[in-house]
């Protein structure tokens, strides 16, 4: 399939009827000269008023459910009524009606059984990208283009982590092209659901919150498409976020590394799994405002036309914490107490945004996500019981006043002083840095300092690195 297209439409970019008439029209332009499929995520905080409603029925709360059954009727009713002319409309809202009713069944199954299995979460709250999908095939039909609502289930293959579920590729490869090939060579538009997949066996599972941007990349290297369009409600990657630092700008070009980076690092511009895919084939993103198509965007690439010198961009995370453990007697090594505790963090999936160890003592620390930080704590006390039993191991020590800032680009490599000029930058607004993380690709710079502080770090930092210029 020659100059493939994949386009990916955000919960804000088809988050009500008008959003999502303006995705049909750059599907519609686009499509009118390429090969186009899209990817589509559920309306804006339709995912969340899901699982909610999986809650809600876990707590067996009637009203409550009902409320919520109430809303998701009608945000996607309202939006048919505008959508879809009235000759079609009956069947669709029939359709909507189905959808709705299959997420009913499975959270009365829940309610009953006070209990919301993982697995039965992602067949629930997968409905809410069937139904934007739905909507906006069912409104390119009515404009007379042959489009093709998709559910992923069918396309794309996982393991079975649910909830958190990753790809096979070369099973979602076959079974991608099977499912979506012949739509394409007749010329039509096939309109897939994001977020979600199936376990081999054909298991419903979700690829994590926010991993629409990861079904698009995924379906976009296992349909070799030319390119992959993300369509958000920004501009494009920015040097920092424009509310801490006004003088943030979009950056035109970056690299698959700087970008996932940049995506881990707390920028909440791409899912950080979605480049993965893309690297080996080298197919292109961009990252454009469905809100304003004629701006170009940021283009993420293997390698930048114009070489890459210097800091890129300063991301920051206001919600961590820092762990530190240190061992009490000679008798552990630091090495060992390590290794064990990473051992138990990752056991519970929980993500380790920087890790620094140093000192005769041996201690380490690391710094986690705030909501994540009980189960990485009880991970570590139950995998080294033993050890804190005996008075081996210290007490956790746990830093919630904390931030985390990191500083992104692959032009740092071998740039020497750049380090340096970055601490004096943050020293000079009188700002302790309390843990330094840099690894030896030099491609990120981590650095924690007291939460009061961080903003006014990041700024320097944008500042120094000349990045608004
Ligand atoms: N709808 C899903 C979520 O809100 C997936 C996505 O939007 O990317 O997490
Ligand atoms: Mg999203």
């Amino acid at each position: 399939m020659d100059n493939l297209l994949v386009m990916k439409f955000g919960g804000t970019s088809v988050g009500s009827a008008a959003r999502m008439r303006v995705a049909c029209d750059l599907i519609t332009k686009h499509a009118a000269t390429r090969p186009v499929a899209a990817v589509v995520s559920a309306m804006s905080k339709i995912t969340d008023l899901l699982l909610d409603t999986t809650r809600l029925a876990e707590a067996d709360d009637q009203a409550g459910i009902e409320r919520n059954m109430t809303q998701l009727k009608s945000r996607h009713l309202d939006a048919a009524a505008e959508l879809i002319p009235a000759d079609r409309l009956e069947r669709v809202n029939g359709e909507v009606e189905g959808l709705v009713g299959e997420f009913q069944r499975i959270v009365s199954g829940m309610q009953m059984l006070g209990y919301r299995p993982a697995r039965a979460v992602d067949e629930a709250i997968a409905v809410g990208e069937r139904l934007s999908a739905l909507l906006v095939s069912e409104h390119l039909r009515s404009r007379g283009l042959d489009a093709e609502a998709v559910n992923a289930a069918q396309a794309i293959v996982t393991d079975a982590v649910y909830n958190n579920a990753s790809p096979l590729t070369d099973a979602t490869r076959e079974k991608a092209q099977a499912r979506l090939m012949p739509i394409l060579r007749a010329g039509g538009i096939p309109i897939v659901t994001g977020f979600n997949g199936a376990t081999a066996d054909g298991t419903p599972t979700t690829l994590g919150r926010g991993g629409s941007d990861f079904s698009a990349s995924i379906l976009a290297a296992a349909l070799d498409a030319t390119e992959l369009w993300i369509w958000t409600d920004v501009d494009g990657i920015m040097t920092a976020d424009p509310r801490l630092v006004p003088d943030a700008k979009i950056l035109d070009e970056i690299t698959y590394s700087e970008a996932a980076e940049l995506a881990w690092a707390g920028a909440k511009v791409l899912h950080p799994r979605t480049l993965a895919p893309l690297v080996e084939r080298g197919i292109p993103v961009w990252s454009k405002n469905s809100f304003a198509p004629e701006k170009p965007g940021t283009r993420i690439v293997s390698r930048l036309t114009a070489g890459n010198s210097g800091a890129k961009a300063v991301t920051s995370m206001a919600n961590v914490a820092l762990v530190s453990l240190e061992p009490a007697s000679a008798a552990v090594s630091g090495v060992h107490l390590m290794a064990r505790a990473l051992d138990a963090v990752d056991r519970v999936n929980v993500e380790i945004l920087a890790l620094s160890s140093s000192s005769y003592r041996q201690s380490f620390c690391f710094l986690v996500r705030n909501d994540e930080i009980e189960k990485a704590v009880d991970a570590i006390k139950v995998a080294l019981s033993l050890e804190f039993a005996h008075g081996y191991v210290n007490d956790i020590a746990v830093d919630r006043n904390v931030g985390l800032l990191a500083v992104v680009g692959e032009g740092m490599r071998g740039t020497q002083g750049l380090a340096g000029r970055i601490f004096t930058a943050i020293s000079r607004e009188k700002v302790n840095v309390i843990a330094i993380a840099q690894g030896s690709s030099e491609l990120t710079i981590s650095i924690a300092v007291r939460r009061d502080g961080l903003e006014k770090a990041v700024r320097a930092v944008h500042t120094e690195c000349h990045l608004s210029n």
